[in-house]
């Protein structure tokens, strides 16, 4: 067999693996489950005809159930890998599917809703550890996902207070597995940090382009053909889900109005600096951003600009 992109495990984390949804995060899963040995059978399901069909055609984990009630019985591990909105339906339709011991997870990028949500639904002995991958791309759909999406990203378990102790210890276990970085933290916490890391930059991606978009003195070929200039970023984050984003705002509402609150009052400071010509505001500003931009290529979650040119 040719050499994996991280170290193959000589035993499972878990004998019977289900993933419940086949999109990106989910065919990534199954992909580097399979491949590292993380899990010893996988079977998947998805409510979508076609992308069950092509989960076959691209030999996703070892089955693909009709539905997830199927894939989840006698599985020791379930993981939704649906939008943030859909996890709790999704759990009260596999819970009497459930078998005593077993653990259920998500890979929600929100986590508050999801708890509350899928709780409620789960039977005694069974133990609910949500997690959430900090990795992905714009693409969607299970010919999107690749096996090393993890490698050398954090994952972020966030077990409700009083879960079982061996089974954030299995959790833990399986992400490191497929190569992520674990840690552990309380919900409330996570949607807190996550809305100014992940969701507010979405938002204002969203935004930007939009506003490109809509400007009737700029055509959209100037759009396109000058997009180097920072654009581009934000186009690329911009292309991301729109049904999985919808959820993420839907759902981590509160963190995002205070992030957002606080922003916008940052973005008022920076305007009156460029209204009465403050250079010294602007540049003090951006060298304090520049700082936050090496840290995160110093701790290996990014590679420098000039590394990623000579990649493409
Ligand atoms: P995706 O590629 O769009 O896949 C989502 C899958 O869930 C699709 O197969 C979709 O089926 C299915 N689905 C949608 N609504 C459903 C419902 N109501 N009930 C059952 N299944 C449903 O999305 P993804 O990027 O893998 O995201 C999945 C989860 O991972 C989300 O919760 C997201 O927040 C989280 N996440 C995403 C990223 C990222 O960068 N993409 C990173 C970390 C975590 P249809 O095709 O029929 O809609």
């Amino acid at each position: 067999m040719a050499e994996s992109f991280a170290p193959r495990r000589s035993e499972p984390v878990f004998a019977r693996l289900a993933i419940i949804g086949i999109g990106l995060i989910g065919s990534s899963i199954a992909r580097a489950a399979k491949e590292l040995n993380v899990a010893g059978t996988i079977v998947l399901a998805d409510r979508d005809e076609a992308v069950r069909k092509r989960a076959r055609e691209l030999g996703l984990g070892h089955m693909v159930a009709e539905t997830a009630a199927e894939a989840a019985r006698d599985a020791d591990h379930i993981i939704f890998c649906v939008p943030v909105g859909a996890c709790g339906p999704v759990a009260a339709e596999i819970a009497s599917s459930l078998k005593q011991g077993a653990i259920v997870s998500d890979v929600g990028s929100v986590k508050g809703s999801v708890v509350d949500a899928v709780s409620p639904h789960l039977p005694e002995g069974v133990a609910f550890v949500p997690a959430h991958p900090v990795a992905g791309t714009e693409n969607s759909g299970p010919d999107a996902g690749f096996p090393s999406l993890f490698l050398n990203r954090w994952c972020i378990l966030t077990p409700p207070e009083g879960t079982d102790a061996a089974a954030i210890a299995k959790t833990r276990q399986f992400w490191e597995g497929m190569g992520a970085l674990v840690e552990v933290m309380s919900a409330h916490h996570h949607d807190l940090v996550l809305a100014v890391t992940s969701h507010l930059p979405h938002l204002i991606a969203y935004n930007i382009v939009g506003t490109a978009e809509d400007l009737e003195a700029v055509t959209q070929s100037e759009v396109i053909k000058f997009s180097a200039g920072g654009f581009r970023d934000f186009t690329r984050i911009a292309a991301s889900d729109p049904t999985m984003w919808r959820d993420v705002f839907l759902h981590n509402k509160e963190a995002v109005l205070e992030m957002l609150g606080r922003f916008n009052e940052d973005l008022a400071l920076l305007t009156r600096a460029i209204r009465y010509g403050d250079g010294e505001t602007l540049h003090k500003h951006f060298t304090r951003t520049r700082t936050i931009r090496r840290g995160i290529v110093a701790l290996g979650q990014e590679k420098p600009e000039t590394e990623k040119l000579r990649k493409d």
